[in-house]
């Protein structure tokens, strides 16, 4: 049994009132509330144990150390990966995308090569590699998607060649909520001697990874999508890769030895954290991962999986809703129109009844385009969220339907 009432109560975000209405939160796809382990833990930081790490060596500083290194093996085993020295932290999925498309950019990327994207990535997946491609001369290919969203996983070796160099693929989509065959992906990749990188950002959120099994050579997640504090993420690489990988910033804490004349880089995972690093956040995070352990992430995958099959079924029987990504396995989201309204209009209104909905290009433009349409709403959740909160949102919509119908 998946104690949902039990659960909601260590969320203090979610007792809150919108417009004088209970708060009804399904925008966890765009940032997850945070519970009150992991606001505790970081609060305990900023009241008093708070000392920059690995330079000092009086007791602020080397507990906060402690506690920043216990937090990169948390991760480490969270993905199962084989050493710590494979978990960079940094501030989020997007600057791991962009320190890995800087770097391993700058030493394997050259003129007239090519990196494979798929048609569904965010645009934190998109963009970080047209700009490299920009300064390499590089080019951008695009595997695309069948109508029912799935990925065209077949046609993958066509898009494979001498030429490509890495191949950047989404977990699962924060659009359709259909999580791709990474395994497979890898492994057809691999087969043609290309490496990949997994935008985890969404995928997660919802189910066990293991970086070892699945065999991915680079691994991000944002911090804030799984409960975790703001301005945390990871970036798990391959030891080989990141070994060879020029460093992406320069500052304190990733040198061994600075001269005007010369300067030697820290070992790894250190040369890709220059600066004060967030180590109250990385804290934060292990908090969270710690918490999501204790309820298991099986029993979350199974209770969110069933929230998902309800919503879907609710959703089909409000007139002239059409559903984007129909393909399966899909997880954790739904996103939608409903024939004759703008999903902003409709997202503003459930917003007035106290429903926290998305709306818009969900940072995947070229994904609308593919479905020929500007924007969608988005319903995307969480184990805290309950099938009566679900009713509650599809009444709204029925209501909303009618308001701007009618
Ligand atoms: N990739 C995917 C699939 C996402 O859903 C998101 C966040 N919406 C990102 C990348 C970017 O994450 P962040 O803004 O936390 O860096």
């Amino acid at each position: 049994m998946f104690e949902v009432d039990k659960i909601r109560q260590d969320f203090p975000a979610l007792s809150q009132k919108v417009y004088g209405k209970s708060l009804i939160y399904l925008d966890n796809a765009a940032t997850t509330q945070k519970p009150q382990v992991v606001i505790d833990a970081v609060n305990e930081m900023n009241n008093g144990i708070n000392g920059n790490i690995h330079r000092g060596i009086h007791y602020l500083s080397s507990l906060c150390t402690e506690r920043y290194e216990a937090a990169r093996e948390t991760v480490q085993h969270f993905l199962h990966a084989a050493k710590k020295e494979e978990i960079v932290l940094t501030s989020g999925t997007t600057a791991a995308i962009n320190l890995v498309a800087f770097s391993f950019g700058e030493r394997y990327i050259q003129n007239g090569d090519e990196i494979l994207i798929s048609e569904a990535e965010h645009h934190s997946n998109i963009v970080p590699w047209q700009l490299l491609c920009k300064r390499k001369g590089a080019k951008i290919k695009v595997l695309p998607i069948y109508k029912d969203g799935g990925l065209a996983v077949k046609q993958l070796p066509q898009y494979l060649s001498p030429k490509t160099k890495l191949c950047c693929i989404t977990q699962m989509s924060n659009v359709l909520g259909i999580v791709n065959p990474i395994k497979e992906i890898v492994s057809i990749a691999h087969t043609h001697q290309v490496p990949v990188l997994v935008d985890g950002a969404q995928g997660i959120v919802h189910q066990d990874i293991d970086v070892q099994d699945i065999d991915c050579d680079f691994y991000v997640f944002s911090g804030h999508k799984l409960y975790g504090p703001t301005g945390t993420g990871i970036l798990y690489g391959k030891e080989k890769w990141l070994d060879a990988m020029p460093p992406y910033q320069g500052g304190g804490d990733m040198i061994a030895s600075v001269s005007f004349e010369q300067t030697t880089y820290a070992e790894l995972p250190l040369k890709f954290e220059a600066g004060t690093a967030n180590y109250i956040g990385a804290h934060g995070l292990k908090t969270a991962i710690d918490y999501l352990n204790q309820l298991g992430l099986p029993a979350i995958q199974v209770y969110e999986q069933s929230l998902l099959n309800y919503a879907l079924q609710q959703l089909l029987l409000i007139e002239g809703l059409q559903i984007y990504g129909t393909a399966t396995p899909k997880s954790g989201l739904v996103s939608f129109n409903i024939k004759g309204l703008h999903p902003a209009d409709t997202a503003m209104l459930l917003d007035k009844m106290g429903i926290a909905a998305r709306s818009g290009h969900l940072c995947a433009q070229p994904l609308m385009q593919r479905f020929g349409i500007q924007s969608m709403l988005r319903l995307s959740f969480s184990f805290y969220n309950t099938k009566e909160e679900i009713d509650k949102a599809v009444t709204a919509l029925v209501k909303a339907r009618q308001m701007l119908i009618h």
